[in-house]
């Protein structure tokens, strides 16, 4: 498998269906509150992603039963929402997918539920700076592993650490395609990124160790140590010039 260029006119698909999870994203960013259950999120993700005309991607996925990925604290990725109530303090990592006219969008933010602590603040800040950290070293001729370099030199120069059993991506028509986008990695190696290639940049970061364990429901992801976690994704496309952020309302990185 190689990394699949996009058209012009297959990147104007992905940026209508990068704008609808963006759009999804936001309305529940806005909606998460003390004494809320996680369920109400994956409620609301439904509801508006049917609203916006596209498919939720992960419903389904190798067998995944809910619209959204909810991961709370020690929780990386891949949480089921159900009946966890938030509390005041929590952070909470929100990951979605959407597919439109055969394309796929993805991407995720972690959310403070109320007001949190520093420890959480700080490492939200470092995660979002690691993601732009990520995009910022997306040029046409750079490699594979200027980015994964950029995240990891990002989240480990402040003290944190990246997790490494899971990877961002290639995206398309397929949510998976090529290639695997490690968080950690050495510059000047890897694949040559081209304009049109289309990938999903997403740092998970850790306070503590980046060692993972899976949860009992075999789909939540959890720092081995319990230290908390937090995630964001883009998912971009390379072009002549700055990458282009598909998966904002506005289509342009702020
Ligand atoms: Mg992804």
């Amino acid at each position: 498998m190689s990394i699949i260029i996009k058209s012009e006119r297959e990147i104007a698909i992905m940026r209508q269906a990068g704008r609808i999870v963006a759009t999804v994203l936001d309305i529940l960013s806005r909606q998460v509150r003390p004494g809320m259950k996680t369920r109400e999120l994956d409620v609301i993700a439904a509801r508006e992603v049917e609203r916006l005309g596209a498919k939720p991607s992960f419903k389904g996925y190798r067998g995944f039963p809910a619209n959204l990925c909810v991961s709370v604290n020690d929780e990386i990725v891949h949480g089921i929402p159900g009946e966890r109530v938030l509390r005041q303090g929590d952070i909470v990592s929100l990951d979605f997918g959407a597919s439109f006219m055969g394309f796929q969008g993805d991407a995720a933010v972690t959310v403070g539920v109320g007001e949190i602590g520093s420890q959480a603040r700080e490492l939200m800040e470092t995660t979002e700076g690691a993601l732009k950290a990520g995009i910022a070293a997306a040029h046409p001729g750079a490699r594979l592993g200027d980015i994964s370099a950029a995240i990891q030199n990002y989240a480990e120069s402040r003290g944190y650490s990246v997790v490494r059993e899971y990877t961002g991506h290639g995206i398309g028509r397929e949510m998976h395609e090529e290639p695997q986008i490690p968080n950690f990695g050495l510059p000047g190696t890897g694949p040559v990124l081209k304009k049109g290639m289309t990938l999903a940049l997403e740092p998970m970061v850790n306070v503590g160790d980046w060692r993972t364990r899976v949860g009992d429901n075999h789909w939540v992801v959890l720092t081995a140590d319990g230290s908390l976690s937090a995630h964001y994704e883009h998912t971009i496309v390379i072009t002549d010039g700055e990458p282009e952020v598909l998966t904002t309302m506005e289509g342009v990185y702020a």
